[in-house]
């Protein structure tokens, strides 16, 4: 199945880059766009939901099944060519230390402490990280 087989299944599709669009999740009341779909070169889709519906729940939602997103999966499994540099463990250890370091911020700031201009410098480096880990992942 293409990427556009499965958008007309979608509704509130908003294009986000190459092979990438956003649209609204069928599987939950979902009012702005939470679903990112994301075409691999090699013709897999990818999908994710940002709300946190499982990608099986998405599917069934518009009558597919993960067999219809990826009928060459085994295959593919084996497939070298996969652009993803680092392990998803690594990236959800990164982006784990980062939540930390924001939580910390936080708390600090909710018993009335202030930020220095470097620790707002480095809870923008951990925003950036995070978005970046997104990207990572192949889910954006
Ligand atoms: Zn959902």
């Amino acid at each position: 199945m293409t990427a556009d087989a499965l958008l007309s299944h979608l509704e509130g599709i908003k294009r986000t880059g190459l092979g990438r669009w956003l649209a609204r999740c069928p599987a939950h009341p979902d009012r702005h766009p939470s679903l990112a779909i994301r075409e691999l070169p090699d013709g897999r889709i990818l999908v994710h939901d940002f709300a946190g519906c499982a990608v099986e729940s998405v599917l069934s939602a518009v009558g597919l099944s993960f067999a219809d997103l990826h009928p060459h999966r085994a295959i593919a499994q084996g497939c070298k060519s996969e652009r993803r540099p680092f392990p998803a463990v690594d990236v959800l250890r990164a982006i784990g230390f980062e939540a930390t370091l924001v939580c910390l911020a936080a708390a600090h700031l909710s018993r009335g402490g202030t930020l220095t201009e470097q620790d707002r410098a480095r809870l923008l480096v951990a925003h950036s990280r995070i978005s970046a880990a997104l990207e990572e992942t192949g889910h954006v």
